[in-house]
């Protein structure tokens, strides 16, 4: 063997293997739900870089970042963090789970099939909700602890198959929190109001929470705003009571979760709590 060989038999033997190896020592932590609805809280070197699935991550300056999987991701995820010249490949697996199927009837039929003269306004709300959970903003609200918004018991759990007056419709993103009209409704996190408005179609009076990076936490059926749009809030801060407005049988909080356009499970970010039973 000559003396060229040699030497690159023993840089792919050093990359190779062992605790020593340069593609390890590149440092993630990784924690929180790795399922589907589930948000994990990584930190990687100030300056590396992280990639899910290909698609670049924002990473804090401090190495903060966050990731989550939607309702129907399938069973893995690739996470690339590259520091310097090293990247070091984690593929996630991402546990599925079973969904339960909802049925509501006695809605009021124009919610279900709202009129062709409501279809300029509710593609109208569709767009600044999107606009609302794909804001991508710095800071690491994320960070700090989440709690459940509201007092009172679950009455709708994250996930379910909806049927609607006898009608299949989309999944149930969020979590519903029974309780009497003006019931408080505290921010789950902390971070900026980034939508409040009294009167959207679908979900009445609503409030959107900014956490960082794509993390959003919506309050919709509110029967009252106690915020504005580029209010700062912390966690358990009054921002509402819960209603009946817009699309609902009758007064509940909706709370739902997202990162970008995954949809989350709020459930997953929150000290656990006893499902009552459904409605
Ligand atoms: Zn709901």
């Amino acid at each position: 063997m000559n003396v060229m060989k040699r030497f690159l038999l023993s840089v792919l033997l050093l990359l190779g293997a062992g605790p020593l190896s340069p593609v390890l020592a590149v440092e993630l932590d990784l924690a929180g739900h790795a399922t589907q609805g589930g948000l994990m809280l990584g930190r990687v070197t100030p300056g590396a870089t992280v990639s899910l699935d290909g698609k670049m991550v924002h990473v804090e300056p401090d190495g903060a970042f966050i990731i989550g999987f939607g309702r129907d991701h399938g069973p893995t995820a690739r996470l690339d963090v590259t520091e310097a010249d090293a990247t070091r490949r984690e593929m996630v697996t991402v546990t599925p789970r079973t969904w339960d199927i909802q049925r509501i009837e006695g809605l009021p039929p124009a919610k279900v099939n709202p009129d062709i003269s409501v279809q300029p306004r509710i593609a109208a709300e569709a767009v600044r909700m999107q606009a609302v959970r794909r804001n991508d903003r710095a800071g690491a609200d994320f960070t700090q602890a989440f709690r459940w918004p509201a007092e009172g018991r679950v009455s709708g759990v994250f996930g379910s198959q909806r049927i609607l007056n006898g009608e299949a419709r989309q999944p149930h993103y969020g979590l519903d929190m029974a309780g009497a009209i003006g019931t408080p409704v505290l921010a789950a996190g902390a971070g900026v109001v980034t939508l409040a408005d009294p009167d959207l179609y679908f979900t009445g009076g609503t409030l959107a929470i900014d956490h960082g990076h794509g993390l959003v936490s919506i309050y919709a059926h509110l029967s009252r705003l106690d915020v504005k749009v580029g209010q700062r809030v912390a966690a358990g801060d009054a921002v509402g009571a819960i209603g009946a407005t817009g699309r609902a049988t009758g007064p509940h909080l909706h709370w739902s979760l997202s990162w970008f356009d995954e949809r989350l499970d709020p459930a997953l970010v929150v000290p656990p709590r006893a499902a009552a039973a459904k409605p």
